[in-house]
């Protein structure tokens, strides 16, 4: 008879034989899987036979939610991530070498900024960002070498995406603030589709994760570069978005309704100068908004009349809402970024990033509308009593948006 440690692990390994399909995926935590002999290894790790060998490369749970993501966005293939940004990263490493260049839109998330006009101009790769509502300046900055066309939702994805085609540019769109389930970009002309499932697609706060989805010869090529620069992502990370999934639809109804109750309830209160929410015609992208999204999102920001100290007055002085910079929860999220995200840009920069000093984030959670309405107006008049000048406030004329 073997030994006791032979047989302890054969015992613990062998797991029970499942007739049944189970109705959660199983979270699959392991880094290795056997072949039955050498050549079906060989096979595996190849591509040439179907199969998972090493869990940096494919892992069933993490091929489970890239085939969930891929389904809803309308795509053929999907690959998951560690991260969103490691998904952003895979993604403009598989399509932009030396020597190549990228036309990215102008508001974009900071890491995806940072990663193209730090990490990837290092190695070699340029990029020009542009205001991507002005469809000419995005036509006007294309050249003979580039080779993506990087857009983050909202934008006018049917247009641009008909420009990337007509100049034979990949276009790329982060849709991770929509969701799949408000927008569907490759529907639109898309090539390849990102996703932090961090967000709306995990939903509450306690996972990192990414996924891009497109059609698989472009996945495969993100594939690759994600086999030899990690990034895979953990089995019951891929689990927890997988699960996140099953309640997106519902999720983001109460999300957008309780944003957009929200955005009209606020709107006219004296400490708002301006309210920003796609589902209000009064913002600058309603008319995209309103043909691309199913609803406005969940997603709004406001700019305080009394500035800086009514941004931090606010804040320090709201109830409900967690104080942190991320979204897509079920809890509300509210940040004041020239105090905290964008503290290091004096007045001078954050006016030229398009950031006023009294601006303030919120990610709208699925807590009771009249809850939040009654949290967020005491948090206003707490912002309006903090402004040193109240004249200020009685000159100040809200602006349309
Ligand atoms: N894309 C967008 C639009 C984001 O907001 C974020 C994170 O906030 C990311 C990508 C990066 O995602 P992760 O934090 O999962 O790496």
């Amino acid at each position: 008879m073997d030994g006791f440690s032979t047989r302890a692990l054969r015992a613990a390994l062998r797991g029970v034989p499942l007739a049944q399909h189970p109705n959660s995926v199983p979270i699959y935590q392991a880094a290795t899987f056997s072949a039955a002999d050498s050549d079906e290894l060989a096979a595996i790790l190849v591509d040439e036979k179907a199969g998972y060998a090493y869990s940096r490369i494919d892992n069933p749970t993490a091929s489970a939610l890239a085939s969930a993501v891929a389904e809803l966005e309308g795509a053929a293939a999907g690959h998951a991530f560690a991260s969103g940004m490691a998904a952003v990263h895979a993604t403009l490493v598989s399509l932009a070498g030396a020597g190549d260049h990228v036309v990215a839109g102008a508001a974009l998330y900071g890491s995806t900024r940072h990663l193209l006009s730090g990490i990837l101009r290092g190695l070699g790769v340029e990029t020009t960002f542009v205001d991507a509502r002005d469809l000419e300046a995005v036509e006007r900055a294309i050249r003979p070498t580039t080779k993506v066309l990087y857009l983050e939702t909202i934008a006018n994805l049917e247009a641009l995406a008909a420009i990337g085609r007509r100049r034979g540019v990949t276009v790329v769109v982060d849709n991770t603030f929509a969701s799949p389930y408000l927008c569907q970009p490759i529907e639109l002309g898309a090539d390849l589709v990102i996703h932090s499932g961090t967000k709306y697609l995990g939903g509450h706060g306690d996972v990192i994760a990414g996924v891009v989805v497109g059609d698989a010869t472009r996945i495969r090529a993100i594939r690759d570069v994600a086999i030899d620069t990690g990034g895979a992502v953990a089995p019951f990370s891929a689990w927890l978005v997988l699960r996140g999934i099953e309640t997106l639809g519902v999720r983001m109804e109460r999300h957008c309704e309780n944003a957009l109750g929200l955005a009209r309830a606020l709107e006219g209160h004296r400490a708002v100068r301006t309210m920003l929410y796609p589902g209000l015609p009064s913002h600058p992208d309603a008319a995209v908004a309103s043909r691309e999204l199913r609803a406005g999102g969940g997603m709004l920001a406001f700019d305080l009349i009394g500035g800086r100290t009514a941004g931090r007055a606010f804040l320090d002085a709201l109830t409900i809402g967690e104080r942190t910079a991320s979204l897509g929860a079920v809890f509300t999220m509210a940040v004041h970024p020239p105090s905290t995200t964008h503290r290091q840009l004096d007045a001078a920069a954050l006016a030229e990033a398009g950031i006023p000093e009294g601006l303030i984030r919120v990610s709208v959670g699925i807590e009771d509308l009249d809850d939040l309405v009654r949290a967020f107006q005491s948090a206003l008049d707490t912002a309006l009593d903090a402004v040193p000048d109240p004249a200020l406030v009685l000159e100040a004329t809200p602006s349309p948006a």
